[in-house]
């Protein structure tokens, strides 16, 4: 408890908020309240599996209620048969009934984790030499946590935006079988979610090894994932009289041709503003390739420098990888049936038909089919990055951070933007969250966040959306 008190006084008087000497306390009180909504999801076990996002949500929504908001502008959903898998929404009234609202958009839920595997309890918020461990503390408890504070404040400031600022709390982002809860919104409470354009996750700020801030990072368009299923079948048989026609030779052929395929290079908007303001950070080798390749996406020298960084490898095409394999069902027997699961992330604008043929056609087997097993949602559309977004963004980020570049990415992954960007809600991810360079280890084990870090971007997020709410 002194070390948590210690850390908040270092923070707020060695860094932002120092000049206030007259509100120390209440700062102080304000973080401390922050901290303790972020401890109380984060402890909140939000996983598929033994989880409850609707706890979460009524959690979130007792202390809304706590801070003022009426009943009526409070709401936990809760999906038809899924009792566990529910979100709550919530909103600040605007004074310009005309202006559409601003949308602060968080899932819950978090990825499975197993508390033998991990170091410290991946479901107690534990805070060790400068950072945040837990399951959730990056992915993404605290920007949940800084969203419901953010109403909390502007609520006991008396805080009268011009749009109204809705929040939603949602569950299933983080399993693809899972009901997901920003889709669910969409086509069951479209009002409650209808914004201008909404802000969740997506790209955070980039520390490098040192801890040094390098650029913030704001998702401008994103991948969509979709799995593939190849399938062999031969006849079988007795394995002492092997023949060619091996349902497995057919699918590891099938396989091995997809690990040698490289999809075409493709430039948009955000991948182009990304490597040309990376280009000036970078330097270097590095750093001319990405100028070269927004030049001209065929050259050859300047991919094959590129390419070695995974990242920048999967923003500059889709890509697809083999991840399960199934085959066989007796170790004396030939085998009739070989399947592999092809996971593909497709380049916004590209379409499943598209890559479906495209692998068809690598395979050059008539003996694999290639089939499509299940879609979850719309195909990502990026949403436009108009002064209208980046200017505030650029505005908080100098205050907060002068001489850090602001610069859009193209995310390989998907966020919940998939759902509402085809629905007519541009989203943007922004958290003003720096991370480390391994990302703190989202999804794996000990995930991590800097104690710094998470106070900064509720001070930048805090601000951000006022600024989004005045416009
Ligand atoms: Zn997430």
């Amino acid at each position: 408890m002194e070390r948590i008190e210690g850390s908040i006084a270092a923070f707020l008087f060695g860094g932002l908020v120092a000049a206030m000497p007259a509100q120390a306390t209440s700062e102080t009180e304000g973080l401390q309240r922050f901290r303790a909504i972020y401890k109380e999801l984060v402890e909140t076990n939000t996983t598929l599996s033994a989880g409850d996002c609707t706890l979460a949500a009524q959690r979130m929504a007792a202390r809304l209620k706590l801070a003022g908001y009426p009943h009526s502008d409070l709401r936990v959903f809760v999906p038809e048969g899924h009792p566990k898998e529910g979100g709550l929404l919530a909103v600040l009234h605007g004074s310009d009934p005309q202006a559409k609202a601003i949308l602060m958009l968080a899932h819950v839920d978090v990825v499975e984790a197993k508390r033998e595997d991990w170091t410290r309890d991946p479901f107690t918020l534990i805070e060790e030499d400068g950072y945040f461990y837990g399951r959730g503390t990056s992915d993404m408890k605290a920007q949940a946590a800084i969203w419901v504070d953010n109403l909390i404040r502007y609520r006991e400031e008396g805080y009268k935006p011009r749009r109204s600022i809705k929040l939603a709390l949602t569950c299933g982002e983080e399993t693809s079988s899972a009901l997901n809860g920003a889709g669910w919104l969409t086509k069951n409470a479209r009002d409650a979610v209808d914004a201008e354009w909404a802000l969740t996750e997506g790209v955070d700020g980039d520390l490098d090894a040192h801890g040094h801030r390098i650029a913030l990072e704001i998702l401008a368009a994103e991948k969509t994932s979709q799995n593939f299923v190849l399938e062999a079948t031969s006849p079988g048989g007795h394995s002492s009289r092997p023949v060619p026609d091996n349902a497995i030779y057919h699918l590891v052929r099938a396989v091995d041709r997809v690990s040698h395929f490289e999809f075409p290079v493709e430039l948009d908007d955000a991948n182009r503003a990304y490597f040309t303001g990376m280009s000036k950070i970078v330097g270097g080798q590095a750093g001319a390739a990405m100028v070269a390749v927004v030049k001209n996406p065929q050259d050859v020298a300047a991919l094959a420098i590129l390419d070695k960084d995974h990242n920048w490898h999967a923003m500059l095409r889709t890509t697809c990888v083999a991840t399960m394999l199934a085959a066989g069902h007796a170790t004396n027997a030939l085998p009739q049936r070989a399947t592999a699961n092809i996971n593909c992330r497709i380049f916004p604008g590209d379409t499943r038909d598209a890559v479906q043929a495209q692998l068809v056609a690598v395979i050059e087997d008539p003996k694999v089919s290639v089939t499509i097993p299940e879609i979850r949602g719309p195909i990502a559309t990026p949403a436009p990055l108009t002064p209208q977004i980046l200017e505030p963004i650029e505005k908080v980020a100098h205050e907060l951070w002068p001489g850090v570049p602001v610069i859009p990415a193209l995310e390989p992954g998907a966020s919940d933007a998939q759902f509402l960007n085809p629905a007519g809600i541009p989203t943007y991810g922004i958290t003003g969250i720096f991370i480390d360079p391994d990302g703190g280890n989202i999804h794996g084990l000990n995930e991590r966040v800097r104690v710094q870090s998470v106070y900064e971007g509720r001070t930048f997020l805090y601000r951000l959306v006022k600024l989004y709410a005045d416009q």
